[in-house]
């Protein structure tokens, strides 16, 4: 029996209306560094319009690929809905990945037109001349930057302001196919070439849905939404998208990262969520630590994109009442796809429970499905509506895994859907046949007051194969045998390190995680000091 429902597209174009039409008093806040601008999703339904239309009459009639080159802005927020609900393909490119990495990028996606902050023009500007496909480039915040250097590339330039100002207030939306591109993202890819992920309307959709139900982000009309990930980095979490959805305002903070700036954003905006990595929290919580920050607004902080450290969560709660949970996901998962929703610590200190639509398996070696015990190791495995079956333009499948997502991610899953992530694939470390965590070390270590970061490594070993090697970098004074007995009851005994290296800094990739690969490098060149105890 056929329902009575209609196949009625699920599009980011409609997420734009709902936003902007039902509620037009809401607002989209942009940090300037000093002070603040303003614009009512009302005002940004006519921007998100002009936009449309100043890049129709560029030539953007089809599903040419926009791309931006932009912090989290009101600027960027337009092209997020613009560019998708025009039948376009917004593509945000990655500011922090190396050079010839997004140059590689936009030449594979053939991106059409690219928009950028006058903040990114100098970054922007020595990678232009290999974009081969790129005719146009947008200047937002023109007046402020000299644009010569953009120049010798030869595309046309257009300054942002003064081409939304020649096009119309209205534009007439098409009703894209729910299944067509909205927007693209490309992994950095540790290993090979760059890939790209290709989010559907109805994917993007769904998404948002999922991240504004209580399981997730719990995003409502009373929420003032703060994306501190940044929204060329997997979709801001899919937060811009999910906050239109609810009613909820957006406060952007541009470019201004620091702990003082956001410590400043959250004071004066009272933000009731805030998404953003460890990284950046653990600078917010120094900062405020030392200056008595008011944090009170935030009721609830979604964080990933590496492991949470506990200790990270529980002082932010204890001092600042500020409830973080851990979730889990990846660009090619759009990106949420576990959040840390319990009672008990041991829970909330797990990557999380899967969210409804996202299934999830665990394979172990010779690829067998393992039992959801939570006690066996393997590689997650995931699938779902938001969840890619492929990349763009690429004929790699070893990825995918007869319709799964072969995550690279590495742990254990209960029955109740718990994930505990204990590697990436490629960092296990394997003891005397055993799988020892450096995650599960490293989180335990950057517990103790001196460790300001922590990232272990696996050496070759005589006698076991493997050991782990700490790199420790200190924010005060300890002696490794200090650090080793503070690990002695946190881990079990035999996987406690025997080698410790004092480093400056530990090395990170272009998108700020540890680049562990490359501290296996510098222990192989003899450029660690090791101490063996
Ligand atoms: P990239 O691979 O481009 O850096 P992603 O942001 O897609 O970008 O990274 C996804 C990876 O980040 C995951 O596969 C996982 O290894 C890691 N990750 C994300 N969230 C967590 C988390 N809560 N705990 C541990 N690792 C995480």
């Amino acid at each position: 029996m056929r329902s009575t429902m209609p196949e009625h597209p699920l599009t980011i174009t409609s997420i734009m209306r709902h936003g902007t039409g039902l509620f037009g008093d809401r607002e989209v806040v942009t940090y300037t560094g000093t002070g603040y601008r303003r614009t009512t999703y009302h005002e940004l339904a006519r921007e998100t319009a002009r936009l449309a239309g100043a890049l129709r009459g560029l030539g953007v009639d089809g599903d040419q690929r926009v791309a931006t080159f932009a912090w989290n802005t009101t600027e960027h927020l337009a092209a997020y809905l613009a560019v998708p609900s025009m039948g376009a393909v917004l593509h945000t490119l990655n500011i922090r990945l190396f050079p010839e990495q997004v140059v590689y990028i936009a030449n594979h996606a053939e991106d059409d037109v690219v928009i950028v902050d006058a903040s990114l023009v100098p970054l922007l500007a020595p990678m232009l001349p290999e974009m081969k496909t790129v005719r146009h480039v947008i200047v937002v915040g023109g007046a402020q930057v000299d644009t010569t250097p953009l120049e010798a590339a030869g595309k046309e330039l257009h300054d942002y302001r003064a081409l939304l100002d020649q096009a119309p207030d209205h534009f007439d939306w098409p009703e894209p196919d729910e299944h067509s591109a909205a927007s693209m993202c490309y992994t950095s890819g540790t290993t090979g070439h760059p890939k790209g992920v290709v989010y559907s309307h109805r994917s993007a959709y769904l998404h948002s849905m999922s991240v504004c139900t209580a399981n997730a982000v719990g995003l409502g009309a009373g929420d003032r939404v703060l994306p501190i990930v940044p929204m060329f980095h997997a979709n801001a979490w899919g937060l811009p998208y999910a906050a239109l959805m609810a009613g909820a305002s957006l406060v952007m903070p541009d470019r201004f990262l620091q702990g003082e700036h956001l410590a400043r954003i959250i004071a004066d905006e009272r933000p009731t969520i805030a998404g953003a990595v460890p990284t950046i929290w653990a600078d917010l919580l120094r900062h405020a630590r030392q200056h008595d920050s008011d944090l009170s607004s935030l009721r609830l902080v979604p964080c990933g994109g590496s492991a949470v450290p506990e200790s990270l969560m529980r002082a932010l709660e204890d001092e600042f009442g500020v409830r973080v949970v851990q979730a889990w996901g990846m660009t090619e998962t759009s990106p949420v796809a576990t959040v840390a929703h319990a009672d008990s610590w041991e829970l909330r200190a797990t990557q999380g429970r899967l969210l409804a639509g996202v299934e999830g398996r665990l394979v172990g070696p010779g690829d067998t499905v393992l039992e959801p015990d939570g006690v066996q190791v393997g590689e997650l495995e995931v699938r779902g509506p938001w969840v890619t079956a492929s990349y763009h333009l690429d004929e790699d499948t070893s990825r995918f895994h007869d319709g799964w997502l072969r995550t690279g991610d590495v742990g254990r899953l209960d029955a109740n859907g718990y994930v505990t992530l204990t590697d990436r694939a490629k960092d296990v470390i394997k003891s005397g046949g055993e799988w020892i965590s450096s995650v599960e070390l490293e989180n335990a270590l950057m517990g103790h007051p001196a460790v300001l970061e922590a990232a272990v490594i696996g050496v070759p070993d005589e006698r076991w194969g493997e050991r782990p090697l700490a790199c420790v970098v200190l924010d005060g004074t300890a002696e490794v045998a200090e650090l080793r007995d503070f690990l002695r009851g946190k881990v079990a005994r035999w996987q406690v390190p025997e080698r410790w290296a004092f480093v400056e800094a530990v090395p990170k990739t272009s998108v700020g995680k540890f680049a562990k690969r490359a501290l296996r490098e510098m222990h192989a060149r003899g450029e660690l000091t090791v101490v063996q105890l």
